[in-house]
């Protein structure tokens, strides 16, 4: 399966192909990718320097639709000309329909977040809009931790405060603008926990709800992450079950405390300050569950999602 994997980065666009077809015939050595190498060139591949592993796809999420798309793509920035700014992808089909907003990267050591959310920016929706934002906290992403004392955890700080010291107040200020002025129906917020929320019946933190879904206030709420949940459960395996956490004691949007840092500021609490948004937080957990898979449980729930707003 590795040298799969190998191939399918030699390929770039054709890894699904390479992936499907290893699956069918068990054979790694692909002999049908056209318009690329012959079957004899894999002696010389084998000496390339091998390029870091991706991901290989396990159902065809890297593209959301077969064939032409009408639509636009276009790059914003958040926070733009100040140290944090970061890219805003705007993929709109021209169709009317709802509009996702992705997030990636609010904390920096949740890599299947970006991971995900980056291969996201590529897919073209049938209908509706679909933004993402894959590197929220770029300087915690390139720090590889949660988040900098000085850049604050933007997941306790919605509903944001453009005037705020810390960026990620402001971040958090950005996104309710952007969730505002595109009428974002759902707010797709990614995130990785250590442990598997199923493991840690104890915890009450956030560092063991790993695979997890919790729809927070909104009109989608909460029958939307339900759904969702038991949309993708059907693919997953027991392991993975995406358990669907109770977002009532996250909605209302309430005076921070420190005894239970998640009440009323993070992104599950931005419906409460945008009409019409619904936000859902989605966690997987990263014990003894590798990063490749993480980002394809990722792609496959967001692509759900979707699916389900029929924008796929
Ligand atoms: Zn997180």
């Amino acid at each position: 399966m590795r040298k799969v994997s190998r191939r399918a980065v030699v390929f770039g666009g054709m890894g699904a192909l390479v992936a499907a077809c290893s699956s069918e015939n068990g054979d790694p050595d692909i002999r049908v990718v056209p318009g690329q190498r012959e079957p004899g060139d894999h002696e010389e591949a084998a000496t390339e320097p091998t390029p870091e592993p991706t991901p290989e796809p396990e159902d065809p999420t890297t593209v959301l639709q077969e064939g032409e798309w009408g639509g636009t793509h276009q790059e914003e920035l958040l926070l733009p000309g100040t140290a944090w700014e970061t890219g805003l992808i705007v993929r709109d089909s021209g169709i009317s329909g709802p509009v996702v907003l992705v997030l990636g990267g609010v904390h920096g050591n949740e890599p299947g977040s970006w991971l995900g959310a980056e291969q996201m920016t590529a897919w073209e929706p049938a209908r509706g809009t679909l933004l993402v934002a894959p590197y929220v906290n770029v300087h915690a992403i390139d720090a590889f931790e949660r988040t900098l004392e000085e850049l604050g955890d933007m997941n306790r700080l919605y509903p944001g405060d453009h005037a705020s010291d810390l960026p990620m107040e402001q971040m958090a200020a950005e996104v309710l603008d952007v969730a505002r002025a595109w009428e974002v129906d759902l707010l797709l917020d990614l995130h990785e926990s250590w442990g598997f929320y199923a493991e840690y019946p104890d915890n009450a933190g956030y560092y063991a709800i790993g695979q997890t879904v919790t729809t927070g206030k909104g009109p989608l709420s909460p029958g939307f992450g339900e759904s969702l949940a038991n949309r993708v459960n059907q693919q997953f395996t027991e392991r993975e079950q995406m358990i669907i956490r109770d977002g009532e004691h996250y909605r209302a949007p309430r005076v921070f405390d420190f005894n239970h840092p998640m009440s009323g500021r993070s992104s599950l609490a931005a419906g409460g300050y945008v009409g019409g948004l619904t936000p859902v937080l989605i966690e997987m957990g990263q014990e003894n569950q590798p990063v490749e898979r993480r980002t394809a449980l990722q792609l496959r729930i967001t692509r759900a999602a979707l699916d389900m707003l029929e924008m796929a």
